[in-house]
């Protein structure tokens, strides 16, 4: 029994979790408290620091959060996790811990338009210096290294434009660098890929969207791959130098391979106070429970809405890396065989103009900004989520004047194929 290793569903469900020690509550409970009681002087002395792990306070740790940490650690395959208060807390936690002013970092030109907007214009103003590179071309990845490199940023699966990035070439240049890669796998999760698997070392999530899954609760994690050896430069002076406050403790000495969630942790949620709501932990912990059947059941729905569009007449273009003839489909199925996701953007024919009506005139598909919802979803990115773009920055990133984006939810498919019928009737 020992050796039995318990598959992805058992452990979404389990991770983390037993019943409760002190009531027998077979669901986590949400420790809805700021602190926690010290057992005495020593103790607490300990916790603070850092000679033993326990709780102090809700915005470093907190039960029901941990509970949250150790699932997606689990699932992602790292060796911890930590959560924050949502996707852009956990880019900004990651690139605390590892970038000084004047470093710069390497970003794929096809990101969510929020990591866009954050990377150009408030990490700029910390210093923390973002060049963007079409990631389609990695020889442009390796031209654009230099000596102020710290990080390699991508997403497994990019929002919007179902784009897939090779992330084995990807994580060969980074190693090469020196620097880690880090993986935004929000749009895959970790039941349709996982990063660390194919040599990414850290992985990010929005947990606001497929691993929440319901659209109830904003979350972010930040998850340690254990792989990067942090002392090997003088690079990550977070991680390899003695910190005043710990007793000139060495966190990547100390801590081995979690020494970066651990980092992210005391340094980063201490400091920046990006912690996530124990109730929206519990939330997300929950929804994570059904993830892998929520996952097949989104992929199937796209797929089969993907191909009624690409035979409509008034569609011009499909990009869904689900479909066989997609540029990206071989990439699909290295790294996401069980699917392609959910969201993916297509052409309408009338541009701008048809893209806004199609959006007011469906019934079922919510017009929101979000994505990785049980509901279907639709947005026209021109004209909302990427309107604070250039428009070469919105091409670039696959937000065209008539792109229109689609999350594809799970309810029956043929409802969904009904509404977006009707609404592609009166444009
Ligand atoms: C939504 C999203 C983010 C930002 O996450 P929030 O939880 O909204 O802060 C980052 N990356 C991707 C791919 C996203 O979809």
């Amino acid at each position: 029994m020992s050796e039995h290793k318990p598959g992805f569903s058992t452990l979404a469900i389990h991770a983390g979790a037993v019943p409760d020690a002190a009531t027998g509550a077979r669901a986590t409970p949400i420790y809805q408290t700021t602190s926690f009681v010290f057992d005495d002087v020593d103790q607490a002395a300990a916790l603070f620091g850092l000679q033993a792990f326990g709780n102090i306070y809700t915005r470093i740790t907190n039960p029901t959060t941990a509970v949250l940490e150790e699932r997606v650690a689990a699932l992602e395959g790292g060796t911890a996790a930590l959560a924050v208060a949502s996707g852009h807390a956990a880019q900004l936690g990651v690139f605390h811990t590892l970038l000084r002013p004047g470093d710069e970092f390497i970003a794929s030109n096809r990101l969510y338009g929020g990591s866009i907007n954050q990377f150009n214009h408030s990490f700029k103003s910390f210093g923390w210096n973002v060049i963007w590179v079409d990631f389609d071309d990695p020889k442009a990845i390796e031209d654009a290294v230099s000596d102020k490199t710290r990080a390699i940023f991508a997403e497994s699966l990019a929002n919007p434009g179902g784009v897939v990035t090779d992330l084995e070439a990807v994580a060969k240049i980074a190693r090469a660098a020196g620097v880690p890669f880090i993986v935004d796998n929000t749009m895959a999760t970790p039941y349709l890929c996982r990063p660390l698997d194919h040599g990414a070392d850290i992985v990010i999530h929005s947990l606001t969207k497929f691993m929440g899954g319901h659209g109830n609760s904003m979350g972010g994690v930040i998850v340690d791959g254990g792989s990067f050896d942090w002392l090997a430069s003088k690079r990550y002076p977070m991680l390899s130098e003695p910190r005043p406050e710990y007793q000139g403790m060495v966190l990547a000495e100390t801590f081995g391979n979690f020494a970066f969630a651990i980092a992210c942790r005391v340094l980063g949620l201490r400091d920046l106070g990006a912690a996530i709501s124990p109730f929206n932990a519990f939330q997300i912990a929950t929804g994570i429970e059904t993830l892998p059947l929520r996952m097949r059941k989104h992929c199937d729905n796209a797929l089969a809405v993907a191909k009624w569009l690409e035979a409509h007449d008034k569609v011009t273009w499909v990009r869904y890396a689900g479909l066989a003839g997609d540029r990206y489909h071989a990439l699909a199925g290295k790294y996401m065989p069980q699917g392609a996701g959910s969201v993916f953007t297509f052409g309408v024919k009338g541009g701008y103009e048809a893209g806004i009506k199609l959006v007011s005139s469906t019934n079922l598909l919510s017009h929101v900004a979000n994505l990785g919802d049980t509901k279907s979803l639709i947005i026209h990115p021109a004209s909302t989520t990427h309107r604070q773009l250039t428009d070469e920055q919105k091409t670039a990133a696959g937000a065209g004047p008539d792109v229109v984006r689609l999350s594809i939810g799970i309810e029956d498919v043929a409802d969904i194929i009904a509404d977006l019928e009707q609404a592609m009737a009166g444009i």
